[in-house]
């Protein structure tokens, strides 16, 4: 089969969504065409910016740095080393070939150097699962080092976008769906953050990565067993299977009617600086981060204390 844009080279991928067979040069301009798109759509960010890209070490973070660094952005990658063992190891390994390999700087912190323990030591002393920690301490600490930088941006995909979409219609959550949108524009100790790969799905970041020569963390985390957005993701893509298209028009068409009409605008919370870190929070005292801390640490003490008695 032809590539059905160029009609000289062979096609060396179909994608099934939108009825297209395409070389690899072809399908790597679509892929930047969409994200170029994206960007301009949204008005996500500019040349002028300095951009930090959150990356964990997978195929969609990384192609979206290598992406956006093909496109002419300032970038540099932040890979926060959550110290799960040993998938942290080998996803920071990646990156730091990543980075030789193409020529990008990456900033890495380590968990338990900028907070206090690593993430499964937390979830072990607190006797809950490390997952239920995970958001809150990711967000606080990419959002620390975006302040540092005009703009964060994250490697959520189509797939991850819809899903979600998908989640917040099944529970008819319209505080989420109010607040779900692709750029989020920086205010009061908030960095800007924005989603450029929303319009590119996860098989597309894939064949992105393997036309590139870009080697990734392939096995995902250990500890995302079971989660129930994988299940929701599976499920949209044996939809899309038998409806080819439908995941891109599902997330574009609520996407469109945000932006045209403000669709569910979000409510504001009231925010205050954390007490201990400044951090905006909406509650009182400390920030959610900090208590998880300060609870960390008795919850320490108190291991520690009975380990001696
Ligand atoms: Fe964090 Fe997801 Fe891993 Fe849980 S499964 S620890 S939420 S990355
Ligand atoms: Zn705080």
């Amino acid at each position: 089969m032809k590539c059905k844009l160029c009609r000289t080279k062979k096609a060396e991928i179909f994608l099934k969504p939108y009825g297209l067979g395409l070389c690899r040069d072809d399908f790597l301009s679509f892929v930047k065409r969409r994200v170029e798109r994206a960007i301009d759509k949204f008005k996500m960010f500019e040349e002028k910016h300095r951009v930090l890209v959150a990356i964990s070490g997978g195929k969609d973070s990384l192609a979206l740095l290598h992406l956006l660094k093909g496109l002419s952005y300032d970038v540099t990658g932040y890979f926060l080393d959550l110290g799960i063992f040993p998938a942290s190891q080998e996803a920071k390994q990646r990156i730091l070939n990543f980075s030789k390999d193409f020529g990008i700087s990456v900033i890495i912190d380590r968990l338990d150097e900028v907070f206090v323990a690593t993430l499964p030591e937390i979830g072990k002393i607190m006797k809950r699962p490390p997952c239920s920690y995970c958001g809150t301490l990711k967000r606080y600490f990419f959002n620390r080092r975006g302040m540092e930088f005009d703009v964060v941006v994250t490697g959520h995909t189509l797939n991850d976008e819809a899903a979600s979409l998908f989640a917040n219609n099944l529970r008819w959550d319209f505080s989420y769906m109010g607040r779900q949108y692709p750029v989020l524009e920086e205010e009061r100790g908030f960095a800007r953050k924005a989603k450029p790969l929303i319009f590119v799905s996860e098989k597309e970041t894939a064949a992105y990565c393997f036309f590139c020569g870009i080697e990734y963390y392939e096995k995902g985390c250990p500890l995302a067993k079971g989660a129930s957005s994988i299940f929701l993701k599976r499920k949209l893509l044996e939809i899309d299977d038998k409806r080819p298209g439908v995941m891109y028009t599902y997330l574009k068409e609520f996407l469109d009617r945000k932006r045209k009409q403000g669709f569910m605008p979000e409510e504001k919370a009231d925010m205050r600086p954390c007490e201990e870190c400044g951090y905006p929070t909406t509650a009182q005292g400390l920030c959610a981060v900090c208590r998880i801390r300060r609870r960390f640490v008795q919850h320490a003490e108190g291991v520690a204390n009975n380990e001696r008695m």
